[in-house]
């Protein structure tokens, strides 16, 4: 498992940059150590920073289904918006609510090199917009209102 950075590291308010070559060996051995990482965290979802690594790559874990994410870039927001609450692995026992667009389309790449348009709503699209924004060194709290403590849930 990778060690989760956490806020105040200036990593994560580094903009991230592109990956290069996903066939890299680094790139390869780092895509199966995030994903074993996000699931043993408890998390649905971890960008690269958030283990230390500025670079434009992101896994998801929501109803079953895993995204690996390369380059992601956000093509279409919808113009109405959602509060909902969110917490983040690099800023752990906070949570707060984040007005977000209801729906995107994400552009990627995914694992196997394929260019992936994904159309998300709701909490997926909610988790997909947390993650990107860690790329642009922008955490939840930036955005939040109610912050409160969840550290008395354990
Ligand atoms: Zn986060």
């Amino acid at each position: 498992m990778l060690r989760i950075i956490t806020n105040p590291n200036l990593i994560l308010r580094k903009k991230s940059q592109p990956v290069a070559d996903l066939n890299s060996p680094e790139i390869q051995q780092l895509i199966p150590a995030m994903l074993e990482t996000m699931l043993k965290a408890d998390g649905v979802g971890l960008a690269a920073p958030q283990i230390g690594q500025n670079i434009k790559l992101v896994t998801i874990q929501f109803e079953g289904e895993t995204y690996i994410m390369i380059n992601p870039r956000i093509i279409r927001k919808s113009f109405f918006k959602d509060w909902g609450e969110e917490g983040c692995l690099s800023v752990p026992g906070v949570a707060g609510k984040v007005n977000r667009p209801r729906a995107i389309k994400v552009n990627f790449i995914n694992e196997k090199g394929e260019n992936q348009i994904l159309a998300a709503s709701k909490m997926l699209a909610r988790i997909i917009q947390h993650e990107l924004d860690h790329l642009d060194g922008v955490l939840f709290i930036d955005k939040a209102k109610q912050l409160k403590s969840t550290l008395t849930n354990g």
